[in-house]
């Protein structure tokens, strides 16, 4: 079975995709330089699988290190997760956000070719289809990035493209995500946002647990069902999944692709607190508040190119979701009735 290196692979797509790849019996390396993670995912994931996880300490610019790790891991393909992602930043430290997400994947790429290792899967963003002109939206929908953290990821997967037309890469697939949620059933790895939440479902696990007193629910006058903004949201255990299928698949198929990585299926933010209160049992206070600038009211994939090409398809409900990310906060918040 192949090698797998995954950057980031200690941060939440990252570790929960380490714990499906294992599943499917790859050998899994670890390169994290832990800016944004907590230490002790590598234990917990050797716990949770019983497998052993190679983990190297390390920034992806650092070529020399990277290109070792490649070589003495025989490493057949890289998954690239390691990045900055917070919008907001990017709009207040631009040149930061070029510099890990656009320098940081072109120092990998070097990386890659000094080692000779030729795949990649790397994680994009359905940010990049911005204001979408209906949904679903299929890959071939216009982008229109409307932030810096949008263009380095639009910047990346054209990047990787060139490399494969040009040769120096056999194939590489963008996998494009929608809104991932939700943490391993295990509750023993899950998401760790820093400060105040700014996505939905972190926020109302830290309602659910005490930790912020109510939800404000940004807008209620979009044109949706009931008026609150519509998400594709994508369980982190399916979402992890389709990047083994897809790595799979473009270790057997070269050449370069991008696929939507949803459930096909818009949630509101009332259905979600609807289901989380159903899930968990906890009610969730809400208000309703201005609209948040910049958002768009719906938005949700065609995910029908991950199944015909990988043979993909999200499994798991939004009441998964819900409770698998509310047994993640409440261990964390030390609340042992779940
Ligand atoms: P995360 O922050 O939990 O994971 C990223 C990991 O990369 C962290 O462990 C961090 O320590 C590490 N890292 C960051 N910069 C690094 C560097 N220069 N060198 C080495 N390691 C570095 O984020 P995540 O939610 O797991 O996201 C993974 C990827 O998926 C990112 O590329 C992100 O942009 C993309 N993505 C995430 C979402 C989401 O909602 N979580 C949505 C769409 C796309
Ligand atoms: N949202 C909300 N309150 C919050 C956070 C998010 O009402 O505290 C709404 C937001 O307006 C959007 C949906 O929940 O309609 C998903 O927001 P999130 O930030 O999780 O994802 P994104 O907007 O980036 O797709």
């Amino acid at each position: 079975m192949p090698n797998i290196l995954l950057t980031g692979g200690a941060g939440y797509i990252g570790s929960h995709t380490a714990v499906a790849l294992l599943a499917r019996g790859h050998t899994v390396t670890l390169l994290d330089n832990f800016a944004n993670a907590e230490r002790e995912v590598p234990d917990r994931l050797a716990q949770l699988t019983g497998a052993e996880i190679l983990v190297v300490e390390a920034d992806i610019r650092d070529v020399e290190t990277v290109a070792t790790a490649l070589a003495d891991q025989n490493i057949d393909a890289v998954i690239h997760f390691a990045a900055l992602k917070a919008v907001g930043e990017s709009e207040a430290d631009p040149l930061l956000y070029y510099e890990m997400n656009i320098v940081g994947t072109i120092r990998l790429f070097e990386a890659m070719q000094k080692a000779g290792t030729k795949n990649l899967v790397f994680s994009s963003s359905a940010t990049v289809y911005g204001q979408p002109d209906a949904s679903p939206i299929l890959e071939n929908a216009p982008t229109r990035v409307q932030n810096i953290y949008g263009r380095t990821k639009l910047v990346m997967e054209d990047l990787g493209a060139d490399l494969v037309r040009t040769g120096f890469l056999k194939g590489v697939v963008n996998l494009r995500y929608f809104n991932p949620v939700g943490a391993h059933s295990s509750a023993m790895i899950g998401e760790t946002p820093s400060g105040v939440p700014n996505n939905l479902m972190p926020y109302i696990t830290q309602v659910a647990t005490g930790e912020r007193p109510y939800l404000q629910v940004f807008g209620n006058d979009y044109d949706t069902p009931d008026g609150t903004g519509v998400r594709d949201y994508i369980h982190v255990m399916d979402l992890a999944e389709a990047h083994a299928l897809a790595l799979e698949y473009i270790l057997q198929t070269p050449g370069a692709l991008t696929v939507n990585l949803g459930t096909g299926t818009g949630i509101s933010v009332l259905d979600m607190i609807h289901a989380f209160e159903r899930a968990t049992g906890r009610t969730i206070p809400f208000k309703i508040s201005p609209r948040r600038p910049g958002d768009v009211a719906s938005y949700y994939a065609n995910p029908s190119l991950a199944e015909r090409l990988f043979n993909w398809k999200a499994k798991l409900t939004v009441d998964d979701m819900c409770r698998d990310s509310w047994r993640w906060q409440a261990r964390r918040a030390g609340i042992n009735d779940v």
